[in-house]
């Protein structure tokens, strides 16, 4: 195929590495971003091997694993101390481990790596309000009018996606009635390490510690504290205060402590909203998309960064691949369809046996997922997902290199 002008929408996850990969291609690329000083924002992010992976392809890994938290196993309890779940890396293959990650530092060595490759040109401050499909290209248009025209549109924008109205291409959307409180605190002594812990009261009640590596623009590590909430319980959250809320997330993990010493303030614990996106395909003509833009979904498996990485992957593969724009874009669809639609229908089964006000999917969830973790290939399939390998129970999972 011939060098191709690509316009990308977003310089999150998805946009900076597609950029990235599609720029050492020989592609030209132009990345429309609307922050006009992007800083390092969010909490702790799960980069699990398959995000690795892209991140080494990119040689972007060494940098991140500098400053990250090594995770060797996922531990979810009940109230009380029952184990619920107990999932290993090493569990199916000994050289796996996850890297809790402030997601600000991912964001800092992927912006700072777009902006340094040549064959990318980054435009801040480019909010983009959708897309116009012309004979020969597509127009990605502004509030002020037209940004550019290119022979191809990137939506990387995250959830709440711009060219979902104007793209032409099937979506349903719709936000989850629960989310999370979250905060980053120092933990200079690293009183959290090594695992992903939640605890789990029902399906009313979570709370779950990452540790969450060094920064970002700090020295000492860091570990994300998650507190499940309904969010329109979230004003009365605010105005009940700190005071009721601290020991009750002290009847959760003793060792919070020093967490909660570090919130002085409401304002300090942030409330973050998830989406379901759905799409039958993630392409239209001179469309594709990526990342949460394609298929948010509630962080319950950890897996956001990590599908928007190996979407970005998949994509500039297919590029490369195929004869033709068309034929591109239907194999990306077709390429990531299995791996997309696992994910989709565990999260959104799950989603609401951790995070919803019914008694009887958390009464469920108690009996039969620790039984589930007993018998072997139930283990080994939730391992895999938790690395981000599955595909369904009919195709083979992913394979990672070495
Ligand atoms: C501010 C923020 C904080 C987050 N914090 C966490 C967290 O703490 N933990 C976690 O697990 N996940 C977090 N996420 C979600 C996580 O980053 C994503 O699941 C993951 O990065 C998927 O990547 P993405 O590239 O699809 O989307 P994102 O990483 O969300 O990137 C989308 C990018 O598009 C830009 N954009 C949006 N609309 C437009 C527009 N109209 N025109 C131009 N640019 C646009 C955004 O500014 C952003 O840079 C956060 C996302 C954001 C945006």
């Amino acid at each position: 195929m011939d060098a191709l002008d690509v316009g990308v929408v977003g310089c999150g996850t998805a946009g900076a590495a597609v950029a990235m990969f599609l720029a050492r291609a020989g592609h030209r690329v132009t990345v429309y971003e609307r922050v006009a000083e992007p800083r390092p924002v969010g909490a702790g992010v799960t980069l699990q091997p398959t995000g690795q992976a892209v991140l080494a392809r990119l040689g972007l890994l060494a940098p991140i694993l500098d400053c990250a938290a090594r995770i060797d196993r996922l531990h979810a309890v009940r109230h009380g101390g029952r184990t619920l779940v107990d999932l290993r890396y090493a569990d199916v293959d000994r050289r796996r481990f996850g890297l809790g990650l402030h997601r600000g530092t991912l964001f800092s060595t992927l912006y700072d790596a777009v902006r340094r490759e040549p064959g990318v040109t980054v435009r801040l401050d480019a909010a983009v309000t959708g897309v116009e499909h012309g004979s020969d290209g597509i127009t990605i248009r502004g509030v002020a009018g037209a940004l550019g025209r290119h022979d191809l549109a990137v939506a990387a924008d995250g959830s709440v996606s711009e060219l979902h109205a104007t793209a032409g291409v099937p979506v349903r959307a719709r936000e989850y009635p629960w989310g999370a409180l979250w905060f980053v605190a120092d933990d200079p002594d690293r009183i959290f390490r090594d695992e992903l812990y939640q605890v789990v009261r029902g399906a009313r009640r979570m709370y779950g510690v990452l540790p969450t590596g060094r920064g970002p623009e700090r020295d000492t590590p860091v570990v994300s504290l998650f507190w499940s909430i309904r969010t329109d319980d979230h004003v009365r959250w605010l105005d009940a205060g700190l005071a009721a809320w601290k020991p009750e997330v002290l009847g959760f993990d003793r060792r919070a402590g020093f967490v909660l010493d570090q919130i002085t303030d409401p304002s300090q614990v942030v409330l973050a909203r998830y989406r379901d996106v759905r799409m039958t395909r993630w392409h239209g003509d001179r469309v594709v998309f990526l990342g949460d833009a394609a298929h948010a979904m509630s962080p319950q498996l950890g897996q956001g960064v990590n599908l928007a990485l190996w979407d970005a992957m998949v994509f500039a593969d297919a590029i490369a691949a195929a004869p033709a724009l068309p034929a591109a874009l239907a194999a990306y669809s077709r390429d990531r369809r299995r791996h997309l639609r696992h994910y989709q229908f565990m999260t959104r089964t799950l989603t609401p046996m951790f995070q919803s006000s019914s008694r009887v999917l958390g009464w469920l969830r108690d009996r039969f997922m620790p039984l589930g973790d007993r018998i072997g290939p139930i283990h080994r399939l939730m391992v895999r997902t938790m690395i981000g390998l599955e595909q369904g129970v009919v195709r083979a999972p992913l394979q990672l290199p070495g």
